[in-house]
């Protein structure tokens, strides 16, 4: 079948669009400092997000998408919600998603950076949330446009921009709510606000891991003692905790070894592993800041990748009843708290895996002593749903025409919970889970930077997997259809 779309002319118009007004309108969003409502408890006073909100507002209608519905939705008491609606030829929709709160400005920027300071520098648009997540709202609507100005047909899309997201996205389950009628059952959806393993080509998050964990605390006293005469008498709590500890996680290699907090990889995904370890080299383990001699847990990259993707990790993320080196005195310490932060496989029951750490921590505590753990709640991972064959065909010949190279998967650690909300209320969707946030673009961090020809050629993508997710819902392109009927006419 014809493909009307012609992606040449795109990256061109695109490309023209990003140069002439896209960057603009991020520069000034840069300049706002609209931090998410867990970090800027004024946030409604202060009005930064109203300004933020307003800025893409006035973008996207600067832009006269015909047929185009936008409005600013907000519940009262919540944070706002961006939504814009551009009919299709069909009514099956796709659902595009992106936010516009930032995370708090962080030190360590570098000389003539800032946070709240836009600056150009090598084809980077350095400063706070151009990244994570600015652009998004700007690249999806500049992809609708682009099949706008070919006239290509796609489906309904529906482009939805939080601005609660860095607050773990609590305000968001009542919009999808509220919104329910509008949003139906999309098909696919698109999320902007994910990482990538380098610049060289097109990134889809295949999985993320969960969250969860909890305080484990152990005491054996009610109150310290001199450690001369406690030592070798009263239990130590530390040593406590550290057996305790032995039960869930193996010491030596890190491995946790509890089943419960474990999950069959599945073999797509081992596949899609040992490809992006092909492409990413020794990239994984370089890309921290290791002192000294430190090595990485291992020297293969695909057992890096699999570890930080599908299998469980532990850390020890802060402690209480620990004095400060300078003020430790030479007692026997009554209590010992010890915050376990545990990353769960994107399928693994957090639920089943919490209440497994409770049992085997608070199980026949050893010399009686008095031990307690007490859960968190956790977030749940995802693991993306085995991706339709038109799908990956479409990534790959999108990332060819836009990079030069096919499309890689990759799963991520870290944990979006609006993603394993959507996956639970859509199953039969697709995902295309995307971004911009590769290698020392450093979001959260100081020198945050969004990577503009990544971005330019991320929204050719978008554009060009629309225009096939069109194709696959069942509508043609005017030309592909007449065509068609030629080609019946002449046969009898
Ligand atoms: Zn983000």
């Amino acid at each position: 079948m014809v493909n009307s779309f012609d992606s040449n002319a795109a990256h061109g118009a695109i490309a023209d669009v990003w140069c002439e007004s896209i960057v603009p309108a991020l520069v000034e969003y840069v300049r706002i400092p609209n931090q998410s409502p867990a970090f800027d408890g004024d946030w409604r006073a202060h009005g930064h997000m109203d300004r933020a909100v307003a800025l893409a507002r006035q973008w996207i209608e600067s832009r006269r998408l015909p047929g185009l519905r936008l409005e600013v939705v907000q519940i009262d008491g919540r944070t706002p919600v961006l939504l814009a609606e551009l009919p299709g030829a069909s009514n099956d929709t796709v659902l595009l998603y992106g936010h516009l709160d930032k995370q708090p400005p962080m030190h360590g920027w570098s000389d003539g950076l800032g946070p709240w300071t836009p600056v150009i520098r090598d084809g980077r648009l350095y400063g706070r949330g151009a990244a994570d997540d600015g652009y998004a709202v700007f690249a999806s609507i500049a992809a609708l446009a682009e099949l706008q100005r070919q006239a290509v047909p796609h489906a309904r899309c529906l482009v939805l921009i939080e601005t609660c997201e860095e607050s773990g996205s609590y305000d968001l389950p009542a919009y999808l709510d509220l919104l329910a009628p509008r949003i139906g059952t999309p098909s696919l959806v698109i999320c902007l606000d994910s990482g990538c393993g380098d610049y060289e080509r097109l990134w889809v998050t295949t999985s993320l891991r969960g969250l969860g964990g909890g305080t484990l605390s152990v005491s054996t006293l009610d109150e310290g003692a001199h450690s001369g005469a406690a030592t070798g008498v009263v239990p130590s709590t530390f040593r406590i905790a550290r057996r305790l500890l032995d039960r869930i996680e193996d010491a030596d290699s890190g491995r946790v070894l509890l089943p419960e907090l474990h999950a069959d990889i599945p073999e797509q995904r081992q596949r899609q592993i040992e490809a992006a370890a092909a492409v990413l080299g020794d990239g994984v383990a370089t890309g921290f800041a290791f002192a000294g001699d430190t090595r990485a847990m291992a020297a293969d990259t695909a057992e890096l990748l699999r570890n930080r993707t599908w299998l469980p990790g532990m850390e020890i993320t802060g402690a209480d009843g620990l004095p400060a080196i300078t003020s430790a005195g030479n007692v026997l310490r009554p209590t010992t708290a010890l915050k376990v932060s545990m990353r769960f496989p994107p399928t693994a029951d957090t639920r089943r895996g919490t209440a497994a750490l409770k049992h085997v921590l608070e199980a026949d505590p050893p010399y009686g002593a008095r031990v307690s753990f007490t859960a968190e709640h956790a977030a749940d991972g995802w693991n993306a749903p085995p991706e339709a064959p038109w799908l990956t065909e479409a990534l790959d010949r999108a990332s060819l025409d836009s990079f030069g190279k096919p499309a890689c998967y990759i799963g991520e650690g870290g944990t979006i919970p609006f993603m394993a909300m959507l996956g639970r209320k859509f199953p039969a969707a697709q995902f295309v889970i995307t971004g911009v946030l590769g290698p020392k673009s450093n979001a959260h961090g100081p020198n945050e930077f969004l990577e503009l020809a990544t971005a330019e050629r991320l929204t050719c993508c978008i554009a060009a997997v629309l225009v096939t997710h069109g194709r696959e819902s069942g509508i043609e392109s005017r030309e592909s259809a007449d065509e068609r009927s030629t080609t019946v006419n002449r046969e009898p």
